[in-house]
């Protein structure tokens, strides 16, 4: 029994090791593919790269669907570290304004007013001093 689980355990690792290398592979092959089709050039500020510093280059998927990987490298765009982050939180900041729909804020309440007991107590320690 014991023996049974523990081979079940091992392949289940085994399983997870070859899909962490399958995506790795994946992932190394749509780069190098990116890196042949394009020029090592960042696609928004220009700068060039080589040697180790291609490292700083990455594929940014256009429809930020990394599994949409067409031989043409028609999703692909090559951005420096930099240029990347700000095109995810540039596309983040979209999300974010779409969320609010105009005229979706709430003025509060009229009613509320939060320093109403301040008032009657003040008041009332007037009226005691008095
Ligand atoms: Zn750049
Ligand atoms: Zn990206």
């Amino acid at each position: 029994m014991a023996r049974k689980k523990e081979r079940t355990e091992a392949e289940k690792q085994q399983l997870l090791d070859e899909a962490q290398r399958d995506r790795e592979r994946r992932l190394q092959g749509y780069r190098e593919r990116a890196l042949r089709i394009f020029p090592s050039v960042c696609a928004h500020c220009g700068r060039e790269f080589s040697g180790k510093r291609l490292r700083e280059l990455t594929v940014h998927h256009k429809d930020h669907n990394h599994d949409n990987n067409p031989p043409d490298g028609s999703n692909w765009e090559l951005l420096c570290i930099y240029c990347h982050d700000h095109e995810h939180s540039k596309y983040l900041e979209e999300e974010w304004y779409e969320e609010i729909q105009p005229g979706g804020e709430k003025d509060p309440p009229a009613t509320y007013r939060p320093f109403a007991d301040l008032d009657a107590l003040l008041n009332d320690r007037k009226k005691k001093i008095s």
